[in-house]
């Protein structure tokens, strides 16, 4: 159970600001993480539930899974033994109440799903609607703290218990998503009358059953429910054979391990036989494909790389895929990616292609243009380069990266003390939208190290939230925003908690650009959940899938606002931010862009053309390097197979291009700020009002279209990538 609930929360390796940017920048397979995200369909049956869960995903998106340097070991304590058997019998007196507090909480969504199930009368807004809707409610209230204590409470006790209480949920919420009764309990009622949004929560509501197939006759049904249970083991057989496979290569002469850091020299001593051993593992590969000088070394590596779970994989992905397309054409869909994106904002399959298709083409010459310069780099080194290979472009990136966009991170950091960033993200926070934070006094916290605020906006409380910033034993080693509770409108306002381990704390910290964006990014999640989530329809709070990211990405961008950072970033002698700083800053984090998005719109090309057709009808190798050919600037390598250790095309399957798509979006949105001012206030207002508090309760499409004054489109996108040629 422990380690189930743990796969399902490892977070994925964020693609755009990963902690190897040089690896997954430059053409690569993204390195990816045996993560276990759930499915679409799963998705669909559990959609509140799990849409919390893949909240937690995305906003996992810390970019680096950041392990503190200064990380503390288990403190040592001085307790005597009276002391340590009252911290253990207060321990058990927290989990106990824990415990109770989430059992009565099953109970009271138990009762009310029986109290629906078993409804007669006449179906109408109060007798089956609102009911449902308390019903929601509940249920991610329950869910939320489960997600949040398992993941950080001090208490082990309290940790098991989370673990224990989730799983609960979990299997309520399937029945509760797959409940004929409850289906046609809610599509009897009649809302030809009803407000817009009452419509759209109900159509949406019954498109998520139907997605589910719940509306199917009895066979059919049950077939579904073979087909889900035979994909969900697929895929963890996917998922682990990947990690399951470590290979390596064997170095002889330690001479050939120059350019590596000497830390990593230190830690890879010749074993008995005298050869050196690197292995797939990322903290070898990923150093190795971007430092070690040697390029044959390099090649034998990746290919190694790329050849994990090699053939175990090929079947286990066949199988996978059939079942999936069995179940699509099950539930009415022609294919599984259309399946996959019928929730989504892209809506179908052949969407999602044509916006991945115009990305490969906005990306192109700008990846052409950063290939051209890997190129001649590489040709100074040897002038017979005609090509540069994917086992090559990390290692020349990081050169010219080097030579010409070198930040100097302590000079950097001295301007990032913990407390100057929180209270300067406060600061944006109150200039930009109005929103006023003040500290709130509670006691409800789950350790002492947490923080509280509130959320202010003219004068009227619209949110709560907790800070965990800094590590912890038995803490989340990563960055996410997670949801507390929901909140109801005039009744109770939402509740969210960003934790982190970042620096600082009870002694003084100071933290890399990295994390000031990663901070800035979760709270950008913060701010969309606070302001949205207090729909009249509890699950409307939330937007498609596919826009989740646009927000944070977005706020991401005021760090290279000179004028932002010079509000807070002072040093201790009290000097601000140099304007050249920032503006190399920038430089920085736009070089080699082309290839990155390239690569990733790459990717997303391979997941949907294996998942938008019948599975029997082409060859796994043959199309990805018949896609490779067409779309990919670096070249495909003979005698790989990197599907069979693509782990997306398990968790993301077809909607591997969600993330690019958010990215999208938030450049066009950023550039009507651009146009405006980033600090206008009307502007921000206007995107508070017409895209954030919004949340799900009318399609994105209409509150991007209501923000922009026109439909989004690529061309904020394609101008940031021309800035960089
Ligand atoms: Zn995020």
């Amino acid at each position: 159970m422990f380690s189930r609930l743990r796969r399902r929360l490892t977070p994925p390796v964020n693609l755009l600001h990963g902690a190897q940017p040089a690896v997954l920048k430059h053409g690569q397979q993204p390195a990816t993480t045996p993560v276990n995200r759930p499915g679409n369909y799963i998705m669909s049956i559990y959609r509140n539930l799990l849409i919390a869960l893949m909240l937690v995903l995305a906003t996992a998106c810390g970019k680096s899974p950041s392990e503190p340097p200064g990380a503390p070991a288990a403190e040592a304590t001085t307790d005597t033994a009276a002391d340590a058997q009252t911290d253990a019998e207060m321990q058990s007196a927290t989990a106990v109440k824990y415990t109770a507090s989430c059992a009565a909480g099953i109970d009271r969504v138990g009762a009310l799903f029986a109290e629906l199930e078993g409804f007669q009368g006449e179906a109408t807004v109060a007798s089956v609607l609102d009911p449902y809707n308390t019903l929601q409610r509940e249920l991610t209230n329950v869910a939320y703290p489960a997600q949040l204590y398992f993941l950080t409470h001090p208490d082990a006790g309290v940790r098991a218990a989370a673990a224990e209480c989730e799983q609960k949920m979990d299997e309520l919420n399937t029945r509760i998503g797959l409940s004929r009764p409850l289906y046609d309990a809610i599509a009897a009622v009649d809302v030809s009358t009803a407000d817009d949004e009452t419509r759209y929560f109900v159509s949406q509501t019954l498109r998520d059953y139907r997605i589910n197939g719940v509306d199917k006759d009895e066979a059919t049904r049950t077939r579904i429910r073979a087909l889900n249970e035979e994909i969900t083991k697929l895929g963890q057989q996917f998922d682990s054979n990947v990690p399951a496979d470590v290979r390596s290569i064997t170095v002889d002469d330690p001479a050939r391990l120059a350019g590596l850091p000497q830390d990593w020299i230190n830690a890879h001593p010749p074993g008995a036989d005298g050869k050196i051993t690197i292995t797939t593992d990322y903290p070898d590969f990923i150093p190795f494909l971007r430092y070690a000088d040697d390029n044959d070394l390099r090649k034998a590596l990746y290919f190694e790389y790329q050849n994990r779970a090699y053939p175990k994989n090929q079947a286990v992905l066949e199988s996978l895929m059939e079942k999936r397309y069995e179940l699509a054409r099950l539930t009415g869909f022609d294919n599984w990616a259309d399946r996959a994106t019928a929730d989504k904002m892209t809506g179908s399959g052949a969407e999602a292609w044509s916006f991945v298709r115009g990305g490969l083409e906005a990306s192109r010459s700008r990846a052409e243009a950063d290939y051209q310069e890997y190129l001649a780099r590489l040709r100074q080194i040897d002038p017979d380069a005609d090509q540069v290979n994917p086992w090559q472009s990390s290692w020349i990136g990081n050169k010219i990266r080097l030579e010409k966009y070198q930040v100097d991170s302590a000079a950097l950091r001295q301007y990032f003390e913990y407390t100057k960033v929180r209270d300067g993200i406060f600061g944006l926070t109150t200039d930009l939208f109005g929103l006023e934070i003040r500290p709130w006094a509670t006691d409800e916290v789950w350790d002492p190290a947490v923080e509280a605020y509130e959320m202010y906006s003219d004068g009227e409380l619209v949110g709560r939230f907790y800070l965990d910033m800094h590590p912890r034993q038995d803490k989340y080693k990563h960055a996410a925003m997670f949801q507390v509770e929901t909140g109801e409108p005039a009744v109770t306002v939402p509740r969210a908690a960003l934790v982190t381990n970042f620096p600082g704390g009870e002694e003084k910290g100071y933290l890399e650009q990295s994390q000031v964006e990663t901070f800035l990014h979760e709270f950008g999640h913060l701010i969309h959940f606070l302001v949205s989530n207090n729909q009249r329809w509890t699950p409307l709070s939330t937007p498609e899938w596919d826009f989740i990211e646009a927000p944070s990405m977005m706020l991401q961008e005021w760090i290279y606002d000179t004028e932002t950072l010079q509000s807070f970033a002072t040093n201790d002698a009290g000097e601000v931010i140099p304007a050249a700083l920032v503006e190399k800053m920038r430089a920085a984090q736009n070089f080699g862009q082309g290839l990155f998005i390239n690569g990733q719109m790459f990717y997303a090309s391979i997941s949907l053309n294996y998942y938008n057709r019948d599975p029997a009808s082409f060859d796994l190798l043959q199309l990805w390097e018949e896609l490779a050919t067409k779309y990919s600037v670096l070249p495909f390598v003979e005698g790989a197979h990197p599907y069979a250790s693509f782990g997306h095309l398990n968790g993301y399957s077809a909607y591997y291009y969600t993330y690019m798509w958010s990215q999208v979006i938030a450049y066009d949105m950023f550039s009507r700020f651009e146009e405006e001012g980033l600090l206008n206030r009307d502007t921000a207002r206007d995107y508070l009002q017409e895209v954030l508090a919004r949340g799900g309760s009318r399609p994105t499409a209409v509150s991007v279209t209501e923000f922009l004054g026109r439909p989004y489109n690529f061309e904020a996108f394609q101008r940031r990538l021309d800035q960089g040629t």
